[in-house]
């Protein structure tokens, strides 16, 4: 590459952040030769175990105020995925014109294989795993990393150039993208979330839109029609963003789709508005609930497609994918109650999403921390599809008032919330945790929030006082 970033021998690269990410960044980077510099927003006691953590992989730390004095030895900065670009230590960097670039462009610059790429504001994960399980039934080797859990960069260090990587990239890792390009770009719909980050649904989308922006005509983009800001990019619609070729998907037989759903059946016409198309299975399938999870599979599908899977061991595939944890979970049915973790929705459009997967009577426990978003169409859906509702932390008020007249009651623990939901549900009723906002304000994390409704949910079949 001729834009200044080398990664050998001899240079010396400054890791931002010192995550999960930051320390394979390290690792790789001291395995490259690189003199590797580490820094954080935290203090040094506060982050003692990934400090000692860097330092054993041969980095030298420096607290954030520490930086400058070596900012003139720096060839160049890696900027972990949860560092946004606007943090003090990266316009530090960019004032004293030291290239910064995010961990997902480093492995792309260091990958071998060529990579699908996924991203959207809802089901990047599943989509992910999904495309990762589709590609491996197939015969194909692939490694799947990126925001779903394990660092790109660990997996693209080990893969060669005959496998795949899948990749799931978000908005944040996409700011700092500059010539990273997969050979499959997916984009599965953009809905208001980190409006406390972006300063408009446009500017939140354009680092959405950037996943296709260094395609080429020999590369494929996978789109959802349906979805307004992302069908914006149709070549028909004379958007000129992508050059990669289009291949996009409905719930409707959309005459402009690649894959929709006809009949109760997933369809692909490999040219759009083909009259004979091929049908790929029954969407009753997928072993996942709900339209949204329709979207993700077509997509998935598409993805496969368009690098050569064949439809019949697609299929076959497709039979044996195992839902991820978190992600409309059944925990339990208790008492002919049915409780269901879906506490990775953590934004209003993720809870739409799942009250449209039920047609059974809901209790939604929801809220947490707000991340700017606005709960009114959560709320027109809530009136109309819940039976009851409990509200939970910083959002709780908010949430509540959007409910209309729907019955409402907060709770301030998941366990204190588990009983209330257990007082209001009524046998063949689903209990839905779908908060529709962040877990941090209660929790340590998403899965911590659904682990323990798991854990109260549990104690609902002990005895009394057991
Ligand atoms: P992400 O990685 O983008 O957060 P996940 O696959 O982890 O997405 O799913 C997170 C939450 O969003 C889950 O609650 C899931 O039910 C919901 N969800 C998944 N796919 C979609 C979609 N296409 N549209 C809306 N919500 C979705």
């Amino acid at each position: 590459m001729k834009d200044g970033f080398r990664f050998g021998t001899g240079e010396t690269i400054l890791v931002i952040g010192l995550g999960r990410s930051g320390l394979a960044c390290i690792e790789v980077l001291r395995e490259l030769g690189v003199t590797v510099f580490a820094t954080d927003d935290q203090p040094r006691e506060r982050i003692r175990d990934a400090v000692s953590a860097a330092e054993a992989l041969g980095a030298r730390f420096f607290e954030a105020a520490g930086v400058d004095a070596v900012v003139s030895r720096l060839g160049s900065a890696v900027l972990s995925p949860g560092v946004p670009p606007t943090s003090p230590v990266a316009r530090r960097l960019y004032d004293a014109n030291v290239p910064v670039l995010g961990e997902i462009e480093l492995a792309y610059r260091l990958c071998k294989a060529p990579i699908v790429a996924v991203t959207g504001t809802k089901g990047k994960s599943t989509t992910t795993a999904l495309i990762g399980h589709l590609l491996r039934g197939c015969g194909l080797t692939v490694r799947v990393g990126g925001n779903i859990g394990n660092p790109l960069i660990k997996e693209v260090r080990g893969a060669s150039a005959d496998s795949w990587i899948v990749a799931e990239v978000s908005s944040f890792q996409l700011e700092t993208i500059r010539a990273f390009k997969p050979r499959v770009a997916v984009l599965l719909n953009i809905s208001p979330d980190h409006l406390d980050r972006y300063h408009s649904m446009d500017e939140y989308a354009e680092a959405k839109y950037r996943i296709g922006a260094n395609q080429a005509l020999t590369d494929f983009f996978v789109g959802n029609l349906d979805d307004p800001m992302v069908s914006m990019l149709h070549w028909r619609r004379g958007d000129t963003r992508l050059q990669a070729r289009q291949l996009w998907f409905s719930l409707r037989g959309d005459d402009e789709a690649t894959m929709y759903v006809r009949n109760g059946v997933l369809t692909y016409a490999p040219v759009a508005g083909d009259p004979r198309p091929i049908a790929i299975m029954p969407a009753g399938e997928i072993p996942l609930l709900g339209e949204h999870n329709r979207e993700n599979a077509m997509a998935a599908l598409l993805a496969a497609l368009a690098i050569g899977c064949r439809p019949e061991a697609l299929r076959a595939a497709m039979a044996t994918f195992v839902p991820m944890s978190h992600r409309l979970e059944v925990v339990a049915d208790v008492d002919g109650v049915r409780y269901v973790d879906d506490s990775k929705a953590t934004n209003p459009a993720a809870v739409v999403a799942a009250l449209h997967a039920y047609d059974r009577p809901i209790v939604l426990i929801a809220g947490g921390r707000s991340k700017g978003s606005n709960f009114e169409a959560l709320g027109a859906e809530i009136r109309h599809r819940v039976k009851a509702l409990i509200v939970i932390g910083e959002s709780a008020a908010a949430l509540r008032a959007s409910a209309g007249e729907v019955e409402a009651v907060e709770a301030f623990s998941m366990e204190e919330a588990v009983q209330h939901a257990r007082r209001l549900a009524r046998d063949g009723d689903v209990v839905l945790l779908s908060p529709g906002c962040a877990s941090f304000d209660m929790f340590s994390s998403a899965d911590d929030r659904g682990e323990r409704f798991a854990a109260a949910v549990a104690a609902l079949r002990e005895p009394a006082g057991a």
